[in-house]
């Protein structure tokens, strides 16, 4: 599998090289980027206006084309919702337990704790979100368990 791409900006025609999470992110149609960035002109610019330069393909077409099996609920969970919801639904249950441990213990154990555990119920919410979610829906509507794989 290759570990970069070039994509090139159609207005300057030059080639930009993506690799590791950068590639990660641009080869996946789910994450839905709007904008790139040009080595050339040094500015972010829409998707529309770059192209895979092996393919020639422009990089919004190549996203459409990898998503048409995708529901709306499947954007959604891929997408930022996915993200604040289980992200949120994570930081709640790390405060609820802080609260919990507060009136129980003393109220510096229960806002210390509170605090940490929300911090962990945040990044637990992001990993969930990437292994139970996003990772299933991409190989169920893309076909492929890596996007960099995707043509
Ligand atoms: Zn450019």
């Amino acid at each position: 599998m290759q570990d970069s791409r070039s994509y090139t900006h159609t207005r300057c025609r030059t080639d930009t090289t993506v690799e590791g999470p950068e590639f990660r992110a641009m080869s996946d149609p789910m994450a839905g980027m709007r904008s790139t960035y040009c080595v050339k002109c040094e500015d972010q610019f829409p998707v529309t206006e770059f192209a895979w330069s092996d393919t020639n393909e422009l990089i919004s077409n190549y996203y459409a084309r990898h998503r048409k099996a995708a529901s709306a609920s499947d954007l959604w969970w891929c997408g930022n919702g996915g993200l604040a919801v289980l992200a949120g639904l994570g930081s709640v249950a790390g405060i609820i337990l802080g609260i919990i441990l507060g009136v129980t213990t003393t109220w510096l154990i229960g806002l210390v704790t509170g605090i940490l555990l929300a911090i962990t119920g945040a990044i637990l919410g992001l990993v969930a979100r990437e292994t139970l979610f996003s990772r299933r829906i991409v190989k169920r509507v893309c076909g492929v368990n890596d996007t960099r794989m995707l043509r």
